[in-house]
């Protein structure tokens, strides 16, 4: 007789990823990390839609920018025909919110997010259609000091993690001044790509005219050399753009982070002016950009809010995840304080009970349960019991539980004895291990 034939297993959206343990433990490790820091710093959570209106990315990021021309999940509502996005960025999204609600009636505020991102990219290592990213926007501060808060709030992180700023991640900044300056800049750009207009692709090409700064923003090699060699944007600058990159540089300059002014970056949305950064790893190829943001003043008021200059920044998780593994950091969660080893279900009750106990108490305890084949022997409960990582294991045999007691078997400590516990003495046990 053949086998019953099973439906053929379904896969993932390609680009996107499941993330299992014990990897998602390196996650949380570092979520951790990110949370206590944001406290640190004053910023409150928000979270907004991953669905938003098509028209407000395209509004905010501009009609001629990578995400906006070949990057979005775009689709029709089928009930009723509006036009959807799954958000390819958060900043839009955070904006909006913050103008439906008002939120900045009461003066500036500092938010922070962990959101899901879709691009529809090629995807690669470092890079793919759904990633996830730390997001940081201050909203309603106009000076030098929140952008160069929101640099060092990196630093912070990468210490957090055991990165080394300047060794294993770099700052680069710039500054793109404001849209007078860039149109001055604008000229003087397209006369220089269009002298050199037989090394620009197709992107470039048509986007000279529209939008010649996207062009400095390019990942095609061959058009590198000749992007090195435009116009500066810095040298078209006036007075008061210069005095707040100066601003952010003297903050910066004393708290000893050392950068570079990169005078190419220019990040990948329109909405940006002044101040822009991004964090740089030489440890992951050309995925190497780990984080990115800058000043974004008049994008509140573009998407129909009252005007209010705002900065924030965005850190690629999977990048970051990716860097900790290519520095050999340790990044893994807790083992459990106590793997319950079962015998089968005569047990069970009292076994439950003394967990449940344990977990009161603030242990963290991992108990046996019967797999599809049965409860297994006890040799193969103490090998879970190991490669669960638990310091102790308590076994709950029936000679044991006749006297009321549970067997307690240190599983790290080859010195130390396993010993009997009455079930009564084992919240003062719990209460004695938190405190070792
Ligand atoms: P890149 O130049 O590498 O395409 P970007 O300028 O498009 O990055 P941002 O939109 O500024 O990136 O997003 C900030 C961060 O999010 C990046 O520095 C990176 O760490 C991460 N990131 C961006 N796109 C992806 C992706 N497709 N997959 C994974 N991480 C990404
Ligand atoms: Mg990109």
């Amino acid at each position: 007789m053949s086998a019953p034939s099973r439906p053929a297993a379904l896969q993932a959206v390609k680009g996107m990823n499941d993330l299992l343990p014990p990897e998602s433990a390196r996650w949380e490790w570092f979520e951790a990390r990110v949370r206590a820091l944001m406290h640190r710093y004053g910023y409150a959570n928000i979270r907004t839609p991953i669905v938003e209106p098509t028209a407000l990315f395209v509004r905010g990021l501009g009609e001629v920018t990578d995400i906006v021309e070949k990057e979005m999940y775009s689709f029709e509502d089928s009930m009723n025909g509006d036009k959807l996005t799954l958000r390819p960025e958060a900043t839009a999204g955070i904006v909006r919110a913050v103008i439906e609600h008002n939120a900045l009636y009461n003066g500036p505020l500092r938010v922070w997010s962990h959101v899901a991102l879709f691009r529809h990219e090629r995807p690669q290592k470092g890079r793919y259609r759904q990633f996830h990213q730390i997001d940081v926007e201050a909203l309603g501060h106009a000076g030098p000091d929140v952008d160069a808060e929101q640099i060092l709030m990196c630093r912070a992180l990468l210490r957090d993690l055991g990165l080394a700023e300047g060794r294993d991640v770099r700052l680069e900044i710039n500054s793109l001044g404001q849209a007078d300056e860039r149109l001055a800049h604008r000229a003087a750009l397209i006369e220089h790509f269009e002298r050199y207009s037989e090394l620009l692709d197709a992107d470039a090409r048509r986007r000279l005219h529209t939008n010649p700064l996207r062009i400095l923003d390019t990942k095609n090699p061959a058009m590198q050399q000749m992007v090195e060699a435009a116009p500066k944007l810095m040298d078209f600058l006036g007075a008061e753009s210069l005095a707040h990159f100066d601003g952010v540089r003297a903050v910066l300059d004393a708290a000893g982070l050392p950068y570079r002014v990169n005078p190419r970056l220019v990040r990948g949305m329109d909405y940006y002016n002044l101040t822009v950064f991004e964090w740089i790893t030489d440890h992951l190829g050309s995925q190497g950009t780990v984080c990115g943001g800058g000043r974004y003043d008049t994008l509140i008021e573009q998407l129909g809010g009252k005007p209010a200059p705002a900065v924030g920044w965005g850190m690629g998780i999977e990048r970051m995840i990716l860097l900790l593994d290519a520095m050999k950091i340790a990044a893994d969660g807790p083992a459990p304080d106590v793997y319950a080893v079962v015998p089968g279900p005569d047990a069970l009750a009292a076994a439950m009970n003394t967990c449940e106990s344990l977990r009161a108490a603030g242990l963290s305890v991992q108990m046996h349960a019967a797999g599809a084949a049965g409860w297994g022997s006890m040799k193969s409960q103490f090998k879970r019991a190991d490669v669960s990582g638990a310091r102790h294991a308590l076994i709950f045999g029936a000679d044991e539980l006749a006297r009321c007691e549970v067997a307690v078997k240190p599983l790290r400590d080859a010195a130390a004895q396993q010993r009997n516990l009455p079930l009564a003495a084992v919240a003062d046990w719990a209460a004695s291990l938190r405190n070792a």
